[in-house]
């Protein structure tokens, strides 16, 4: 079996061990892991998930009386948090997930980033996928990048065209570092060609696949000093919801991904050493 993740993830560090600009990530603090994605539906191929977000500032919600502009009704104060990601002693800083099998069938003829590779082989789209994600994470502060515009000021959309033309120059000079090709020559194969191959893909996921660890509300207690005003309306309970909000190597399972489903393994020496 082919164990996707960690084909991915061994991968990455040979990315940023070649590319400068993304030289700063420490690969230790990127976990990779599996989402459920089948490849005719429609949907992101991966996703960077930022968990080490500082809480966020107390907050709550509030309705006021259209005519006397007066609070009638408020919610309990709350925080945003991220959750708590570590393997053995080490935290995780960002999470990236891939959709299984849909990103081993990206195609380059179907994708916009076609301009850019005129003539390449099909796996180039796939590598720049990879690229774009960890070009995700914020070199400065914890975060997903923000772009700058050209007068300086920073865009709210991490998306802009320069975006993906640093993208594809990164993706340039990793091809052109000569990589070893046994790092990268899996993503020449799509998930039919690899399941006739390998016998089966395999990826890392969360033991409550299809969910993970996400930033999640947590209730001030004890609730903050509140004016008068906040005082004289009525208060609402913030509904939260049970959540796991900690979360270790001990969570983590080892999936097969099939065409249109998947199945959780159970571990055994002979699944590790795909
Ligand atoms: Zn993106």
């Amino acid at each position: 079996m082919i164990n996707y993740t960690e084909r991915i993830s061994l991968l990455m560090e040979d990315i940023v061990a070649r590319v400068p600009t993304l030289s700063f990530i420490d690969m230790r603090r990127v976990l990779v892991f599996a989402r459920a994605g089948r490849t005719d539906a429609e949907g992101a191929y991966a996703t960077c998930h930022c968990v080490c977000l500082p809480p966020s500032e107390p907050g709550y919600y509030f309705w006021r009386d259209r005519a006397t502009g007066k609070l009638t009704r408020r919610s309990e104060w709350f925080v945003t948090k991220s959750p708590d990601v570590r393997i053995g002693n080490t935290p995780i800083d960002y999470m990236i997930s891939f959709a299984l099998p849909r990103f081993c069938d990206q195609q380059l003829s179907r994708s916009r980033k076609q301009v850019y590779y005129q003539g390449e082989p099909n796996w180039i789209c796939k590598l720049d996928t990879i690229v774009h994600e960890l070009y995700h994470i914020d070199p400065e502060r914890p975060g997903i990048r923000r772009m700058e515009r050209a007068d300086g000021s920073y865009s709210a959309n991490c998306h802009g065209q320069r975006f993906f033309e640093d993208v594809v120059g990164m993706v340039r000079q990793y091809v052109g570092s000569n990589p070893d090709p046994a790092v990268w020559d899996f993503l020449q194969y799509t998930h039919e060609e690899l399941q006739a191959r390998h016998d089966g893909i395999i990826g890392t996921t969360f033991r409550g696949f299809p969910s993970y660890p996400q930033r999640y509300t947590e209730v001030l207690d004890p609730q903050p000093q509140a004016s008068e005003e906040m005082t004289d309306c009525r208060v609402e309970p913030v509904k939260v919801p049970r959540i796991e909000t900690t979360f270790t190597e001990d969570d983590l399972v080892i999936r097969e991904f099939l065409p249109g489903s998947s199945r959780q393994l159970v571990r055994k020496g002979k699944f590790q050493a795909a």
